[in-house]
């Protein structure tokens, strides 16, 4: 039937923190459970889904740092997305996407999924589609773990492969300072390098910190830095050595916790406030363990149209 076609959205999408990452054991599948707690901060990419002449096939520009060596064909995460959503809901996969970058690329932020969320809301908008949240999320849960997430933003727990997500409980909001690393580390690896540095050791099934969620109901920022873990910390570190005197500097200087953000290499300070998080980006600046350092804020919202065509 008709449906009313704008011609284009901007979507905006955030990039995640894990305040939790427990890794399962390696089952037979080849995949590991994980239980995690995602925050969505105040790194955004901007998603442009524009419509297209009629036979102009899916075509993907990309701008921001360091984004020359991704894919802009099959392989990229908003071009699965697009080839989804067009054979789900029988819509033209005739669109031009624009990837504006500010989420560090292969970064443990998951850029690449909130780029597939933002093309799975943007084809919503434009198509009319009218879906529920909870149908995106489906689409998304098919190309990767990190994308229901990116649909959802806020606080949420993420069980399975991280991609059943439930909205947890908090309050407040949390100042963090970004840790950045000029090149990135690839996420298949960093479960193999957790992987063999558990071998021999009995890994038990994961579960959510209690102490955590308390923290995040209480919205106590001390508790919470107390909290933070991530199983994948120690073969981040194992591959990138410098995370670890990143962590010790942030840690030095007075960061309520710090953690390794997913799989690296980007680490994340809690600071207390907004001040406590310029002194720290002082430190870390001036340590020179680290290059490019950030304040950013969460939660924030869910990949979200901000400007219609
Ligand atoms: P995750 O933590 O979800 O594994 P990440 O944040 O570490 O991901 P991404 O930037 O999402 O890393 O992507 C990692 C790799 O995926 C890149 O090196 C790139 O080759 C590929 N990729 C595919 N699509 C995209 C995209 N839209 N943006 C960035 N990388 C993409």
């Amino acid at each position: 039937g008709f449906r009313f076609m704008s011609a284009g959205v901007v979507v905006r999408v955030p990039g995640k923190i894990n305040l939790q990452l427990s890794v399962g054991p390696l089952e037979k599948t080849g995949f590991h459970e994980v239980v995690t707690v995602f925050q969505a901060v105040s790194l955004f990419d901007d998603v442009t889904v524009k419509s297209g002449a009629p036979g102009s096939g899916i075509s993907i520009k990309i701008s921001g740092e360091n984004t020359d060596h991704i894919p802009v064909n099959e392989k990229n995460l908003a071009h699965r997305a697009v080839e989804l959503m067009a054979k789900k809901y029988k819509v033209s996969s005739d669109l031009g996407i624009h990837l504006n970058k500010n989420i560090p690329v292969a970064g443990g932020m998951a850029g690449g999924s909130a780029n597939a969320a933002g093309v799975i809301v943007g084809i919503d908008a434009i198509y009319n589609l009218g879906l529920k949240r909870d149908d995106m999320e489906k689409v998304g849960r098919e190309i990767g773990s990190d994308v229901p997430f990116a649909i959802s933003g806020g606080i949420a727990i993420g069980t399975g492969k991280g991609d059943q997500i439930t909205p947890a409980l908090s309050r407040g909001s949390y100042h963090w300072v970004l840790a950045l690393s000029a090149s990135g580390l690839s996420t298949p690896a960093v479960y193999n390098e957790c992987d063999r540095l558990r071998e021999g050791m009995s890994i038990i099934a994961p579960s959510v910190s209690e102490p955590l969620m308390q923290a995040l109901r209480s919205g106590d920022a001390k508790e919470l830095g107390k909290t933070l873990s991530n199983d994948l910390q120690a073969a981040a570190c194992s591959l990138r050595p410098a995370l670890r005197l990143i962590l010790d500097v942030g840690m030095d200087y007075g960061a309520l916790g710090g953690l390794v953000s997913g799989s690296g290499p980007t680490v994340a300070f809690l600071a207390e406030d907004e001040e406590h998080s310029l002194d720290l980006i002082v430190a870390l600046k001036t340590s020179g363990v680290v290059g490019n350092v950030l304040h950013v804020g969460g939660p924030v919202h869910g990949a979200r149209v901000i400007e219609t065509l």
